[in-house]
Order: structure tokens, then sequence, then C-alpha cells
């Protein structure tokens, strides 16, 4: 059984002030709902503030990428102790990031270490690009990304594995992140049923793959969110533009109570 998982990712958007603001609106609506996991994401700067207002609910805070290496001379990153400090969750990957900050199946599969090793959940992104899509690629990239961004991870003794099988997978198709144009619910489902999932049970089994929360992010919204929950394969959202208004993102949240 996999508890539905949605997470706002609020990218570049919010000051303190009115990271503040959403948060006084968001959490009285989201308390509310059980038996989903949700978590904010805002940016580094309202971070603390952000986890002063979630006190004492259970509404998870996660950053939106953090640094592989534990400290150094490496200006403007943020390491895993720093981001452990504040959050449990950490998207990793996220295209953005892929397309405008040099981000590798490489440097995503550092980070889901480094994460993992500092007690983080990571929410691993992976997705392809338009040109991908057109071209027939969208298979073969995607299994690229999750083989290769989550492999060489030790599953060790029996507390690392119970950590390592609750990573989230966001399979995010890049043409639809922010454009308005979502993927179907259908199409999405049978990008996590035939490739995502049996690239995880080739890494690490069918139990890991069983366990691990897949979501669909792009362009999401309170009136499609639906259709991708109720698909097998999808167990959740990551939210980009619509985590920004508290009535859409509940709403969203609430379309996932399973
Ligand atoms: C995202 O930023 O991960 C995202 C899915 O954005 P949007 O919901 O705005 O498409």
């Amino acid at each position: 059984m996999r508890t539905p998982f949605v997470a706002g990712n609020w990218k570049m958007y919010k000051t303190i002030a009115e990271a503040r603001n959403l948060v006084s609106e968001l959490v009285p609506g989201l308390q509310g709902i059980q038996g989903v996991e949700r978590v904010l994401c805002p940016p580094y700067t309202a971070l603390l503030a952000v986890r002063a207002l979630l006190e004492g609910t259970d509404i998870g805070l996660g950053a939106q990428d953090l640094h592989w290496e534990e400290a150094g001379a490496y200006t403007g990153e943020v390491s895993p102790a720093m981001i452990a400090e504040l959050c449990q969750y950490v998207i990793i990957g996220h295209s953005e990031r892929r397309a405008y900050f040099g981000e590798t199946d490489e440097t995503v599969n550092r980070k889901v270490q480094a994460a993992l090793g500092h007690g983080l959940i990571p929410i691993v992104c992976v997705g392809e690009t338009l040109e991908e899509n057109e071209a027939g690629r969208t298979r073969e990239v995607v299994a690229r990304q999750v083989k290769n961004g989550l492999e060489r991870i030790d599953l060790g003794d029996e507390s690392w594995s119970d950590r390592v099988s609750s990573i989230v997978v966001a399979y995010e198709p890049v043409w639809a992140i922010g454009t308005g144009r979502a993927a179907t619910g259908v199409g999405a489902n049978a990008v996590l049923t035939d490739v995502i999932r049996p690239s995880l049970e080739g890494l690490y089994g069918t139990q890991f793959a069983e366990s691990v929360r897949i979501l669909y992010g792009g362009s999401v919204k309170s009136d499609n969110a639906a259709e991708f929950f109720s698909q097998s394969d999808i167990d959740g959202a990551l939210v980009g533009g619509a985590s920004l208004k508290a009535s859409d993102f509940i709403a969203i949240v609430q379309a996932a109570v399973g």
C-alpha cells in the first residue's frame, strides 16, 4: 500500500513575508485532509520561516535542491546536512535544474546518495523534453534517467533499505511543465507502468519497485488532478504553479484522498 503523496514546488517564488501568508492559508485546509502525505518546497530563504509555521502539523517540508558534498568552498551551494537541519525532503534533478544549471544523471545520482546519507527523502524528477517525445524517445530517456540517477545505492542494513524505499520519483514530461498542456492520465500512467517501475525493479527488485511512490508532474491543476490520481500507478503529484495559490493546492491534495 502506497500512501498518496502531493508536493508543492514553489520554484523561485515567495519572499519570506509572502511565504508566511501562503502557509497561513494552507495549514488550516491541509490539516483537515488525512491519508495524503503533503509537502511544501519553498525557496531556501523561506525554509526557516515555513518550518516554524508547520511546527505541530504533519505537513512536510522540502528543499528544491542540495549539493552532494559535505562542506567546502562551493559558493552559493547548500549542503545535505544544512538541508537536513530544516527539512525531511529534497527535490533532485528537476528539469529546470537540468536545463539551466547543468544538472546531469551523474550529479542527480550523487545528490540522491547524499540525501539518503543524511536521512532526507529524495523526490527524484525524470522526464523527456518535447523534442525527445516527438522523436519517440520517451521510454529510452526516462529509463536512462531512472537507472543512472538511482544506481549504486547500497541497500545495506534494514533501516537503510527502509529509507531507500521511501524514495519518491516524479515523472515530469518537460513539455508539460508550466505550459498548461498536461499529459493525459492514461499516457502518463503508461510511462510509469511500462518504464519507471520496471526500471526500479531492474535496479533493486520487485519489493523496492512496488514500494516507491511515483508522482506525475506537469500542469496539474484542481480540475485535472483526479484524472491522474485515478490511475493505477500514479501515487500523487508534484505541483508547480498551482501550489502557489492555497485554494488550488488544497483542492489538489483533497483530490488525492483515496
Ligand atoms: C514543477 O515545477 O515541477 C511543475 C510540475 O510545474 P507546473 O505544475 O507549473 O507545471
